[in-house]
């Protein structure tokens, strides 16, 4: 018996990052600089709530929108932290990580034909997740002229006037670029003047090095149009515990939760546990985490730049996003020096528009690896000089 598969399911391609993980994985000399995860594991005290919550026998679902205490500490948090005012009860829904929420805000808010303007290069979900949902995606390029910074020139170029959504991530997955407070109020003037709603993934907004994150919602008239998506994957090192929320108007948050109530029931509950001593007393863990980040950062920036390659500085997220040098595209840099030296980096275009030339370097990867990865990537630049 064969499956009829959906038209939906068939136009997605599979993730272009999984494919390189899969060469990398036939070998074990391979150094990869291609994950956008931490490879720091959970702080301690979190890991400790979790296993505590664990012997206390905590192990039914939650209420559908998260636990009400980590709800509220998740207000206080955003409230301190980026200036944002959300109720506990009706505006924040918690979520078995971003990803989950990103892709109930679709299904919530997109109808069949409506369209859904990216700013691209982006993070590899939103287009298939806009696709599933029946929308129709409108590539936003960025440029590393304008340091991949999204302008209203660019949006206005792609006809993003007439979209009905916008989707924003910054501090960037793939690129590293951030949008300081004077370059969004004119994004936010863009979405106000042509009725765009928001989805403004912050997942990195704790992973700054030069300046602080800005959320497009703190901006007025922002709050009643967009959904703010953020999570402990990144600043926390939770990948695994699978736990995000989504801020947003309580009409907007009610109908994602509905969505969630039935599909999902409750985000993971031993994960609630953790998430809540994580902004309870994790502060410093966070800052010393970030410090180390930066401190990689630096340094790659300054390596690719000694071995010749253009990069831009990357200012948030944990990637840089270096150009290709003359002679090869991103993907064939990608697979060769993969092949050549065991590096795995990701090749620029799967991250969509504006991506192509470039390679996603993740340098969530402890310094050794980095020297070592970074050292093998200029021997292969000199081989093919
Ligand atoms: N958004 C962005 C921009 C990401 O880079 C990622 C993870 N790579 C996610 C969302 C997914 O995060 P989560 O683990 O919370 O689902």
């Amino acid at each position: 018996m064969t499956f009829e598969l959906s038209d939906r399911v068939q136009t997605v391609p599979p993730s272009g990052i999984r494919r390189f993980f899969e060469i990398a994985e036939e070998r074990d000399d391979v150094i990869s600089l291609g994950v956008g995860e931490p490879d720091f594991a959970t702080p301690w005290a979190a890991r400790d709530a979790a296993i505590t919550s664990l012997e206390q026998g905590k192990t039914s679902y939650t209420a559908n929108r998260g636990r009400r205490d980590l709800r509220e500490a998740i207000a206080d948090y955003v409230a301190d932290r980026f200036d944002l005012g959300y109720d506990p009860d009706e505006e924040i829904i918690v979520t078995a990580g971003a990803s989950e929420a990103v892709d109930l805000a679709f299904r919530s808010f997109v109808d069949p034909g409506d369209t859904v303007a990216i700013a691209q290069p982006s993070y590899i979900s939103y287009e298939p997740g806009v696709i599933f949902a029946g929308g129709e995606v409108l590539p936003v390029p960025t440029d590393e002229e304008d340091d991949f910074r999204l302008t209203v020139e660019g949006l206005e170029e792609a006809g993003a006037d007439e979209a009905d959504m916008l989707v924003l991530c910054y501090p960037n997955n793939p690129t590293g670029a951030i949008m300081p407070a004077e370059d969004l109020e004119p994004i936010a003037e863009f979405a106000r003047e042509h009725d765009l709603t928001v989805l403004s993934d912050e997942i990195y907004a704790e992973l700054t090095y030069d300046g602080e994150h800005t959320s497009i919602a703190s901006f007025e008239g922002m709050r009643e149009r967009t959904i703010v998506f953020n999570g402990f994957s990144k600043a926390h090192a939770m990948t695994g515990l699978r736990l995000g929320y989504a801020l947003g108007p309580a009409d907007a948050i009610a109908a994602m939760n509905k969505i969630h109530q039935y599909t999902m029931l409750s985000a993971p509950t031993t994960a609630q546990y953790a998430a809540l001593e994580a902004l309870d007393s994790c502060e410093n863990d966070v800052r010393e985490m970030v410090a180390q980040y930066d401190r990689r950062r630096q340094f790659v920036l300054s390596r690719f730049r000694e071995i010749g390659m253009d990069v831009f500085e990357a200012k948030g997220a944990f990637y840089c996003f270096p150009e290709v040098p003359e002679g090869f595209t991103a993907e064939e840099f990608a697979e060769e020096v993969l092949r050549e030296q065991g590096v795995a980096v990701v090749p620029g275009d799967v991250f969509g528009a504006g991506g192509d030339g470039h390679l996603r370097i993740s340098y969530a990867t402890g310094l050794e690896d980095l020297r070592e990865a970074l050292a093998r990537i200029e021997a292969f630049v000199d081989d093919h000089a």
